[in-house]
């Protein structure tokens, strides 16, 4: 051990702790189906109001009914690590109700899509969040939007924090035409859609955007899809565009083949 007192003070003093999570009970007061293969569910709860909302694109933690139970167990700081939390994103917050929509790929495996697919009024969920959200600079000529049917309510929610004088370009890819929809915003937008014909990641998206002209200027990109097309879209726009790191957010939203992933895969490994 040392002598130097004020370095056994540092050594013993606790380590900065993450601020604690709070979970709050939710409550289902609604259930539109939006798409064949997209649920919005409308939540509220006693202390929902106390919901931070902090903007476009930030993330939630939901946790869902284990297998025999009714409703989720709340979690507790010393409690076992449950099985069944998945990330998603705030797509609208309405403190006054207070009333929060979360939008649902249904895409066929796993307790967050099976739970979504069954989703009925009264049926009760635990909430915590968000996480931080996407800041627009609205200083930026343009902004491309590119991502997958599970990035398409953080891109909705980024399209509607725009201001007017910010020009969108949009690239959602969706199974076929069925899911797509009308999106809303103050600025203007070209949106395509592009069709993948199945559930698995293939190379659709990432075609889309290598034959995407981006316009020259001050421009921002995000990109929301699976990890993989996440990590080859990235590797174009920085290596094969030469675009400034500092100008793009490119996010894993869900991992081909693996359950529960993690909630902070920027692409940057
Ligand atoms: C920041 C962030 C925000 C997100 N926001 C949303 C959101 O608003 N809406 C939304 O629907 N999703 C969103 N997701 C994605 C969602 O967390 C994952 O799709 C998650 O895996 C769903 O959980 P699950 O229980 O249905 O499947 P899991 O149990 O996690 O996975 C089961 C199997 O399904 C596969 N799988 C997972 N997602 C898909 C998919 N989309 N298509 C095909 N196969 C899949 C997995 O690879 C695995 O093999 C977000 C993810 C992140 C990181």
């Amino acid at each position: 051990m040392s002598t130097n007192p004020s370095l056994n003070a540092q050594e013993t003093a606790p380590a900065p702790q993450r601020p604690r999570r709070v979970f709050r009970r939710i409550r289902v007061t609604r259930v539109r189906q939006l798409t064949p293969h997209m649920v919005r569910v409308t939540f509220t709860g006693d202390d929902l109001a106390a919901f931070a909302w902090n903007g476009p694109a930030a993330h939630i933690k939901l946790v869902f009914p284990e297998e025999g139970q009714t409703e989720p167990e709340m979690p507790t700081p010393d409690g076992p690590r449950l099985k069944g939390v998945r990330t998603y994103t705030p797509r609208r917050f309405d403190p006054a109700v207070p009333e929060l929509d979360v939008e649902f790929v249904l895409h066929g495996v796993g307790p967050a899509s099976n739970w979504a697919a069954q989703a009925q009024v009264g049926q009760v969920l635990i909430v915590a969040g968000p996480g931080p959200s996407y800041q627009v600079d609205p200083t930026a000529d343009w902004l491309m939007l590119v991502g997958d049917d599970t990035a398409i309510p953080a891109i909705s929610s980024i399209l509607e924090a725009l201001p007017a004088t910010l020009k969108a370009y949009v690239l959602l890819e969706v199974s076929d035409a069925a899911e797509e929809r009308e999106l809303s915003s103050a600025a203007p937008v070209e949106l395509t859609w592009i069709h993948r014909g199945s559930n698995q990641p293939d190379v659709a998206l990432e075609q889309a955007l290598r034959n995407f002209k981006l316009p020259a200027g001050n421009g921002r990109v995000y990109v929301g899809a699976e990890a993989g097309v996440m990590r080859r879209m990235r590797h174009y726009l920085l290596k094969d565009l030469g675009l400034d790191a500092s100008k793009i957010i490119t996010r894993g939203y869900w991992k081909f083949g693996d359950t529960n992933y993690t909630d902070h895969d920027y692409g940057t490994d």
